[in-house]
């Protein structure tokens, strides 16, 4: 498999070489150059495919090419081995709970993936892997919960002081050995820069074999357009599907998109935004203004300036056109509304969204449902914000032991400013 990158057709590399990239020398994203079709026989007998099947359909054509099929099929029993099931509320709403991996959210099928393949990669050579990540709360304790321990790799996970969850914290600033945290004092765009800084500088380059396992790593990317063909299956399959995604840098709306050009039957996808409107804006208007980053109850989608962007704009062709707009519609929703449709969901349905689910959920109310049936991908267990439904709504949560046993280890980080110098300085010190 091929890859371009965004700012250039031309500059043609290897998916191998992409993933231990992760971006572009000139900060622009790779692409994949021929997105797999499935076969019409696959996608008819979907309803009878276990995850597996579903897994190693979606995976092998990308991989085929450089990694035996078996490893390939280890691979996925090992990442995969937890359920991903699809809770029906009513005719036409249904929730895919995308968060029984170890650290409660989707991340986590992205980032286990991601390491594997690199240790793969890795497993021959002598230089170290260093993997620098940006987070907005979930990504971190994913990315080190699946890189903890692994030989060859250490693991830079940068996040925005104050900006993530008590336990998000936890779960990035608990790991030590080749899991080292940076407490950026500034916002998740700052972070993000600074990792895209980082992987291009030219005497960073030189000291370090360099990746991200940010969502600008198509390995991240990949294996979370299964969860869609698994969504498809459980809800029956039809032509009035539409998947409702909570957004912040669009990576998990771009797997979704990467499905449906792979021949899933989506019939439109949603892109929930929180208060950072930029994409909803985008739709609507036509011009991208990435936006200052604005602090919400849905923190982990708190991104003024996705960075996905740049993978759907060239998909569509690099204009506002009208296959973008039948494929993708988005709603801003604000905190009022999102805790509004948290209470009312618990209420109908007595059931618990998270708050990135409660803005899906409020966007399907903006929506006036018709006769779609609508999906809502509900990307992180509402234990993982606790807090705010104590602050907010006077609710106490039961934690799963599993998650509280964070909580009692302690957090360890370097506090950086977002001035590029300082991170480098430290990186230099690995
Ligand atoms: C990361 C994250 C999102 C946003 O996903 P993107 O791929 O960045 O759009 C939504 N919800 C949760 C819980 C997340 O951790």
């Amino acid at each position: 498999m091929f890859c371009y990158s965004t700012k250039n057709k031309y500059h043609r590399i290897q998916l191998k070489e992409a993933i231990l990239q992760g971006i572009a020398p000139d900060g622009s994203l790779y692409m994949p150059e021929n997105i797999p079709v499935l076969s019409k026989d696959f996608l008819e007998t979907l309803p009878q495919r276990t995850f597996e099947e579903i897994a190693q359909n979606v995976i092998i054509p990308y991989f085929g090419d450089h990694i035996p099929s078996a490893v390939i099929t280890e691979i996925i029993r090992e990442v995969f081995n937890f359920p991903v099931p699809v809770v029906q509320f009513s005719d036409n709403l249904f929730v895919c709970e995308l968060y029984h991996g170890p650290t409660f959210a989707f991340k986590d099928f992205g980032a286990r993936f991601l390491s594997r393949v690199l240790s793969y990669y890795q497993k021959d050579q002598d230089q170290e892997i260093l993997i620098l990540v940006a987070t907005s709360g979930d990504t971190g304790g994913a990315v080190a919960a699946g890189f903890h321990g692994v030989k060859g790799i250490k693991v830079g996970i940068l996040y925005p002081s104050g900006g993530v969850s008590p336990l998000q914290e936890k779960q990035l600033t608990t790991w030590g050995d080749n899991v080292f945290a940076y407490e950026v004092q500034g916002s998740f765009d700052d972070c993000q820069r600074l990792v895209k800084t980082a992987l291009t500088d030219t005497q960073l380059r030189q000291k370090f074999k360099f990746s991200s396992a940010n969502s600008i790593n198509l390995a991240r990317l990949i294996p979370q357009s299964l969860y869609y063909f698994e969504a498809y299956k459980q809800m029956g399959p039809g032509e009035h599907n539409v998947m409702i995604v909570p957004s912040g840098n669009l990576g998990n709306l771009f797997a979704g998109i990467l499905a449906k050009a792979m021949g899933l039957k989506v019939k439109y996808f949603i892109a929930a935004c929180n208060a950072n409107a930029t994409f909803t804006n985008y739709l609507n208007t036509g011009v991208y203004i990435p936006g200052p980053t604005v602090k919400t109850l849905s923190n982990a989608m708190d991104v003024g300036n996705p960075s996905n962007f740049e993978r759907i704009d060239t998909f569509y062709g690099s204009t506002w056109n009208n296959r973008l707009r039948a494929d993708i519609k988005s709603y801003s929703i604000s905190d009022e509304s999102t805790l509004a449709a948290m209470l009312r969901f618990r209420a109908d349905y007595d059931y618990l969204l998270d708050p990135h689910g409660a803005v899906g959920y409020a966007a399907y109310l903006k929506e006036q449902p018709t006769d779609n049936q609508y999906c809502i991908l509900e990307t992180a267990h509402p234990a993982k914000f606790d807090y705010i439904y104590e602050r907010y709504i006077q609710l106490p949560l039961d934690i799963p032991p599993d998650l509280a046993k964070f909580l009692t280890k302690e957090k360890k980080s370097m506090v950086i400013t977002s001035a590029f110098a300082e991170l480098k300085e430290a990186l230099l010190s690995l």
